[in-house]
């Protein structure tokens, strides 16, 4: 059933609301369709919190999105959406605007699956003869807002708002249960874990990040998390990989752990989650997710690579240490360390080479820190990824591995200039 909420009760402040996601709204209606500002921005300005981004859904095909926008780009296949860009750089933001789908029950859902899998004529056969009709593959077949609606996970999730009527759309009791504090999913929950696993690890990270605020999960909702983690083998490594990170880098690493235990599911979600929740005691792996928490608290920006890079370092360190030990040359020693925990705790992502390599970066300049003679400092405060590196050092120090002398002496040395370098590298001598 569609309930419109006014202003008046559900309480959202106009001034939260981004400027570019309410340009996006006006010009969509201006053309006709209808828009809304949905999901986990409606969610957070309900409760007050400022939206990180904001997502906008629409009767609209994304070809039509498109055509409204000077900067638009048409992405994802499984999952057609647009990007709506506005300003360059660092500054820009993006509005992702979604068209309705239509709910796909349970037996259609298969249905399209098993296709998926009987043969790639069929599939391009399907794909072409569903395009014209506006269906395209499973999760591309538009559909009507309240179907939009009942297809999203939580009932806090799939509320819809206008920002000129300042009306908030509502088809689940989201309302009711954001002032319940209440985290529900739509429908059953067995049944839903089922169809998308990773909704199992969303629930936890909603569990964790709105904890402070006093919510709990609906007991329906967590019941079935235990007897449904098994369906994650299932679920695509990498996208595995991009919830673990959602987990532990969006300000709430800490409470997703405590959430992960409490609800028993500490292990057996990721394998290099388990390590993360097994370590999390370990004062230097604690400290490095205080410090992410801390970080994005603060509005300032995390790297994925230096987290793992903190939680894997033990496994280089002994690795490295044990090479040294069979009488190997110190740096191919700490090389094949590197390469055996890339081998045996990350896997296949670690094909995305910009987090991979970062991660080497900062384990092989460590011994670097070491030596602070003449050329040596020069060369490595010079080092493109010297920050990370040096933070990781500190880091170390700070929790008793290394003399904190030496992080302060580089912290004096990064900023210091050429005359005070040279001054300083002499003291070293
Ligand atoms: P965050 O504040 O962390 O971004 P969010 O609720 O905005 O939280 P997103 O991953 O950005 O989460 O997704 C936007 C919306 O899309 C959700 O609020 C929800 O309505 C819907 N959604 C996302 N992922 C799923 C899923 N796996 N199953 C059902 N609905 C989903
Ligand atoms: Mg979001």
């Amino acid at each position: 059933k569609r309930v419109e909420i006014g202003p008046e009760v559900h309480g959202i402040n106009p001034a939260l609301v981004d400027e570019r996601a309410i340009n996006v709204v006006r010009t969509l209606k201006n053309a006709g369709f209808e828009a809304y500002i949905v999901g986990g921005a409606v969610r957070d300005l309900m409760l007050g919190l400022a939206p990180k981004d904001f997502d906008v859904a629409t009767n609209a095909t994304p070809e039509q999105v498109k055509n409204l926008f000077r900067r638009a780009f048409i992405i994802g296949r499984r999952f057609r959406i647009v990007h709506v860009v506005y300003g360059r750089g660092r500054e820009h933001e993006v509005i992702e605007v979604s068209t309705f789908r239509a709910y796909l029950d349970n037996a259609a859902a298969e249905q399209v699956a098993g296709n998926e899998k009987t043969s790639k004529s069929d599939l391009a056969g399907m794909k072409h003869a569903v395009d014209s009709t506006g269906r395209v593959l499973r999760d591309n077949v538009w559909g009507p807002q309240d179907e939009d609606a009942a297809r999203r996970d939580f009932t806090i999730n799939a509320m819809y708002y206008d920002p000129e009527t300042q009306i908030v759309v509502d088809y689940h009791h989201g309302m009711k249960d954001a002032k319940a504090r209440v985290i529900r999913m739509i429908g059953d929950a067995a049944t839903r874990y089922r169809e998308d696993p990773v909704r199992i690890i969303r629930a936890v990270r909603f569990a964790a990040k709105l904890h402070g605020l006093g919510f709990k999960l609906d007991p329906k909702t967590a019941a079935p998390l235990v007897k449904s983690q098994s369906l994650l083998l299932e679920v695509p490594q990498s996208r595995m990989f991009d919830e673990m990170l959602k987990l532990l880098q969006t300000g709430h690493a800490l409470a997703s752990i405590e959430k992960l235990k409490e609800l028993g599911l500490a292990r057996g979600i990721y394998p290099l989650l388990d390590v993360v929740v097994e370590r999390a005691e370990q004062p230097f792996v604690k400290a490095a997710l205080l410090d992410t928490d801390r970080r994005v608290g603060e509005g300032k920006p995390v790297a994925p690579s230096f987290l793992l890079a903190c939680v894997l370092w033990a496994d280089v360190r002994d690795g490295w240490a044990k090479r040294l030990n069979a009488r190997q040359h110190s740096h191919p020693a700490l090389m094949d360390a590197i390469d055996d925990v890339f081998n045996t705790r990350i896997g296949d992502v670690s094909g995305r080479g910009k987090l991979g390599g970062d991660m080497r970066d900062i384990w092989t300049m460590q011994p670097r820190f070491e030596k602070r003679t003449g050329s040596a400092a020069f060369g490595l405060v010079e080092q493109p990824r010297f920050r990370a590196a040096f933070d990781f050092m500190r880091l170390r120090a700070e929790n008793g591995e290394l003399d904190e002398v030496l992080s302060d002496w580089w912290q004096e040395f990064s900023v210091a200039d050429d005359n005070l370098r040279n001054d300083m590298v002499e003291e070293v001598k």
